[in-house]
């Protein structure tokens, strides 16, 4: 089961606007579906972007950058004590403190919610800004997977615009060729862009031709075929 995590608010560096953003307590993989791309889509533990948008001033804000200011967790009240806590003082107290927390979440929950940005926002962004490697590599990858969220559940091939081509090989250019993650990356865009014997020469070149997402992507470009695929892993 997902168990919510605690209503965290945070402040925006930009506007010092508060906002909250959803948590979660735990969570876990059952039933995940996995792709090509390397999107993970988890029915039970939901995916928040890291970085977003301040819903007061939509500056872009890493959400781990920005100040925690309260953290209030989930409770219920168990409706049969509630006559047992008016007994006692301290019961009382205790009810008292209840009623005062849940004003508060109250008052947090109708705060605005961070906006996740569009495929388009963060191509942008990531043209635009100062970014390390690591941070440019993030923004691309949300990018690229927002723009083939269009085609997962759909039979329909959509094109690139230039601009989302441009974002693929911009992430290619940066990411880290001695890692065979990244290298998988790496063969699955130039199969999304058309370029086929590259994709092939690059799982061939590392190996990975028979890696679970590799030997999906090998197959995929030997059939000349762009569109993202679900990979069904071996879980254990
Ligand atoms: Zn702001």
């Amino acid at each position: 089961m997902t168990t919510p995590g605690p209503l965290v608010i945070k402040k925006c560096t930009f506007c010092e606007g508060i906002f909250h953003e959803p948590t979660l307590g735990s969570g876990n993989n059952l039933g995940a579906t996995y792709w090509t791309d390397g999107k993970c889509e988890a029915p039970m533990l939901p995916y928040y972007p890291i970085l977003v948008m301040c819903p007061h001033c939509s500056e872009f804000i890493w959400l781990e950058d920005q100040e925690t200011i309260d953290k209030i967790y989930w409770f219920d009240l168990p409706t049969n004590i509630d006559t047992l806590l008016e007994l006692t003082e301290d019961g009382k107290k205790y009810k008292q403190g209840v009623a005062q927390q849940l004003e508060e979440l109250e008052h947090y929950e109708s705060l605005p919610q961070i906006a996740e940005p569009t495929a388009e926002q963060y191509i942008i962004f990531a043209n635009t800004t100062d970014l390390t490697n690591e941070q440019n590599v993030l923004v691309r990858i949300e990018a690229w997977w927002l723009i083939n969220d269009r085609q997962r559940k759909s039979d329909i091939q959509i094109e690139f615009s230039n601009e989302e081509k441009e974002n693929l090989l911009a992430l290619e250019k940066i990411l880290d060729k001695s890692n065979p993650a990244d290298i998988l990356t790496m063969a699955e865009i130039s199969r999304e862009l058309g370029f086929f014997e590259r994709s092939i020469a690059l799982l061939e070149e590392h190996n990975l031709t028979s890696n679970e997402f590799g030997s999906v992507v090998f197959d995929m470009s030997k059939k000349k075929i762009t569109k993202v695929k679900q990979v069904f892993l071996n879980l254990k």
